[in-house]
């Protein structure tokens, strides 16, 4: 079958076709491709067209498709068993490995997915400080937790609206969102707030509205206020955490501003390598609220999955390695640098940001710094620009408030037809 006969399929029996949104190609239009299997920097489709993928699965392929170490790994775990319900040795030493490298984290717990591990934290945070009120930001996503999926409301001195049918008002009555980088705003709204507030969540480099960064002033002033006011500052590096470096963006700020760090951290996406494994974290004290210690309920069947581990663990062991991700961010900073080059020689405005094996570009002449920057962007050149791309097999994420991703798996070879085929959907 190819992939049209696929999607009429699949929409019989999975609603829309695809079993999370983004894959149905709603924003770009046109059939979403099946993939039948990857290789390195690539995907093949069921009709046997070979894609440059951009996506790595959304973030974990960091290593690219069939990291030998990470296939020998996870066959090695599989021969041992699937899952136990039961501790063993590896979760340690997974645990181990992101902490060695996350020095706000003192413990760790494992769950299956970046959702669980905000909706845990969220209850962790809550319980911890025995406060209800969370604070998040526009265009940040945390999975689809019911009290984080919530647009702002009408003003500071209100809370938010559900985003999805389904979630009552009443279990968002306590999300307070608000921009993206406006300090003012934050001001204001731990002003109004402040003893109420029991964490504030943030994507320190906003990848779910493509790639927008937290500027640190921002960052600084969102410190302040949580250690003042007595909030714990939750930082989700689903994406970003060993992504966009080893230590995750938090490297990057603590780095420029001295003695920072969050309180709770989330990881998810590449700490798995590809398969169901997510992560939240912090100091010990907010941590030993979780049972069986504290008060705070938290579990999971297939928490720390003896097959999901070992392929995380590999991976981990991999970008370790000295050099990684000098050469990953210098790989990106090729590929970022090489669209734009393509688009001011077409005489389109591009911009574009990134940080290690991850970045964004938009048709636009400024950095988006917030929301509403990045939906007042060109759209319909970016859905023109992705068909193009697609057509000529490099596979960019179906919509612009994505990010895109780069592994170690592609080549300078993958780079250059990456920018020729650019150059091509420009002109054409
Ligand atoms: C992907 C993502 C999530 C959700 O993770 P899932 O594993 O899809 O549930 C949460 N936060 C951020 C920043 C993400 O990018």
């Amino acid at each position: 079958m190819n992939n049209a006969e696929l999607f009429e399929r699949a929409r019989r029996v999975i609603p829309g076709g695809v079993n999370s949104p983004v894959r149905a190609f709603r924003a770009v239009g046109g059939t979403p491709r099946f993939i039948a299997r990857a290789e390195g920097a690539y995907m093949f489709d069921v009709e046997g067209k070979r894609y440059i993928d951009y996506i790595g699965s959304w973030g974990p392929m960091i290593l690219g498709h069939r990291h030998p170490a990470v296939e020998e790994a996870v066959h090695r775990a599989v021969d041992q068993g699937l899952s136990f319900g039961a501790p063993t040795e590896r979760e340690i030493e997974l645990a181990e490995e992101i902490l060695r490298h996350v020095p706000s984290m003192e413990q760790v717990r494992l769950v299956s997915s970046g959702t669980e591990a905000a909706m845990s934290a969220l209850r962790l945070a809550r319980g911890a400080t025995g406060r209800s009120s969370i604070v998040k930001f526009e265009g940040c996503y945390h999975g689809h937790a019911d009290a984080l999926l919530v647009k702002a409301g009408s003003g500071l001195a209100t809370f938010g609206h559900p985003t999805s049918a389904g979630v009552p008002e009443s279990v968002v009555q306590h999300t307070l969102v608000l921009e993206y980088n406006s300090v003012a705003q934050l001001d204001e709204a731990f002003a109004l707030h402040g003893p109420k507030i029991a964490c504030v969540m943030i994507e320190p480099i906003a990848g779910n509205m493509n790639f927008v960064r937290s500027s640190l002033p921002f960052m600084q002033r969102l410190r302040e206020l949580c250690s003042q006011h007595g909030a714990l500052l939750v930082f989700d590096e689903v994406m970003t955490g060993f992504r966009v470096g080893l230590g995750g963006a938090q490297a990057l700020y603590a780095g420029s501003l001295p003695g920072f760090a969050p309180d709770l951290s989330i990881f998810g996406k590449v700490i798995g390598g590809g398969m169901p494994l997510a992560a939240f974290g912090g100091k010990r004290s907010v941590m030993e609220q979780l049972a069986p210690l504290g008060p705070v309920y938290q579990a999971g069947t297939l928490s720390g999955n003896p097959v999901a581990t070992a392929c995380g663990l590999a991976t981990l062991r991999e970008i370790a390695k000295p050099g990684f991700f000098d050469a990953l961010a210098e790989r990106t900073r090729v590929i970022l640098a090489g669209l734009i080059d393509a688009a001011e020689a077409a005489g389109i405005a591009m911009v574009g940001d990134c940080e290690g094996g991850m970045f964004g570009f938009f048709f636009a002449s400024e950095l988006p710094r917030r929301y509403g920057d990045v939906m007042a962007t060109d759209s319909a050149r970016f859905n023109r620009f992705f068909h193009a791309m697609l057509d000529r097999g490099v596979y960019f994420a179906p919509a612009l408030y994505e990010a895109g991703f780069v592994s170690a798996a592609h080549t300078r070879a993958d780079i250059a037809a990456t920018l020729d085929a650019a150059a091509a959907s420009f002109a054409g």
